[in-house]
């Protein structure tokens, strides 16, 4: 569970810091609208802290893994540019980390069957990350897909045998399948050789931000803000924010989960510590709290942002950075499928 998880992060990170070359990351973010807030404190930062820690760094964007709650995928090219955006805004740098799409390797689809092989229908149908989803989702039947995609990240994160994946709190459940998945193959078919790695999640101190709403932030769900919204388009979005009736502002993310998650996001944003800011504020009351959070974000905000606007100046430059990116990770995942094909004693 998440505790666990918070416990090794911690050893992790004095291993990260004594030899990076031990670490490979994968992790990404489905194509289905700009990055939020919840996606920068929950991973993003993560991923360029490791990056810049010399850690090689994968970011996918799974396309196809739009598919999983809706019928087709609208505006897929648009939401694709804004991700390659907003990594470059942030500071992933594509001449040491790689950033690519999941349509464009077609190895993934192809480790998908073993790797379906060793999952029960029962181990897919507990899921609870995919049972939310499917609760969330505006479709009335689910999908092979739906069900199975955790499957697909295993093969997304074991196609360049990577052992480390930066995420929120939902991605602990799929995780678990990609280890799963790992420890099975190479029981199967390693004959005593490790083919795969087991892949460890690494949380970050806000593994699960909460958007407007109270509900986990998220594109889908109408309830986040976005990266690259404007200081006015932020400042009203945290306006509307749901807050309670009781003037005194705490940090108490069980008992008040949507005061204090605006808490949390202005003690982020300004470096401190929530109950800091809890105090500071005090009977100030739900406007005093949500002036210090636009104030926290846009400011935090404001050098990403201007990055961002350079960048979109220059749309050839997320072409670019796919069509390298997809090429480098199609030479890696073809690799590990004949490694996969031997192993099964398949390679004619
Ligand atoms: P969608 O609504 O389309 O599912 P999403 O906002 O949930 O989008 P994903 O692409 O599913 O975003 O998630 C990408 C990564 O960001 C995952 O590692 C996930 O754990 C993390 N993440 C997303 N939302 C949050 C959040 N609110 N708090 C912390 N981490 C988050
Ligand atoms: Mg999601």
């Amino acid at each position: 569970g998440t505790s666990a998880a918070q416990a090794r992060g911690a050893e992790l990170e004095q291993l990260i810091r004594k030899d990076p070359g031990q670490f490979r990351v994968l992790t990404g973010d489905r194509p289905t609208g700009r990055l939020h807030l919840g996606h920068y404190f929950g991973t993003l930062h993560n991923r360029v802290r490791l990056q810049d820690l010399g850690v090689e760094t994968f970011v996918l964007i799974p396309d196809y893994q739009v598919l999983t709650d809706r019928d087709v995928a609208e505006h897929l090219q648009e939401y694709v540019a804004e991700l390659v955006l907003d990594h470059l805004a942030i500071g992933i740098d594509p001449d040491r980390s790689t950033i690519f799409t999941h349509s464009a390797v077609p190895a993934l689809n192809q480790l998908l069957l073993p790797f379906l092989s060793l999952v029960s229908v029962a181990e897919l149908n507990r899921n609870p990350t995919v049972k939310d989803e499917i609760a969330h989702s505006r479709q009335s039947a689910v999908s092979g897909l739906m069900l199975t995609y955790p499957v697909h990240q295993a093969a997304d994160i074991l196609s360049v045998k990577a052992n480390l994946v930066p995420v929120g709190q939902d991605q602990l459940p799929h995780l678990e399948i990609t280890r799963t998945v790992a420890r099975r193959f190479n029981d199967r078919y390693g004959r005593g050789t490790e083919v795969f790695p087991q892949p460890e999640a690494l949380l970050s101190d806000a593994p699960l931000l909460l958007g407007t709403d109270g509900t986990k932030m998220s594109k889908s769900r109408g309830n986040s803000i976005a990266l690259s919204a404007t200081a006015d388009e932020t400042a009203r979005l945290i306006r509307g924010a749901r807050t309670d009736a009781e003037r005194r502002i705490t940090y108490d993310p069980a008992g008040r989960p949507e005061v204090s998650s605006l808490v949390l996001l202005a003690a982020l944003c300004e470096g401190t510590d929530p109950h800091t800011v809890a105090g500071e504020i005090g009977d100030g009351g739900a406007a005093v709290l949500k002036k210090r959070v636009t104030e926290a974000v846009n400011t935090h905000l404001a050098p990403i942002r201007a990055r961002r606007t350079a960048y979109e100046r220059d749309r050839q430059v997320v072409r670019d950075v796919l069509r390298a990116g997809n090429a480098r990770v199609n030479a890696l995942a073809d690799a590990t499928l004949q490694d996969v094909r031997a192993a099964m004693n398949a390679d004619y």
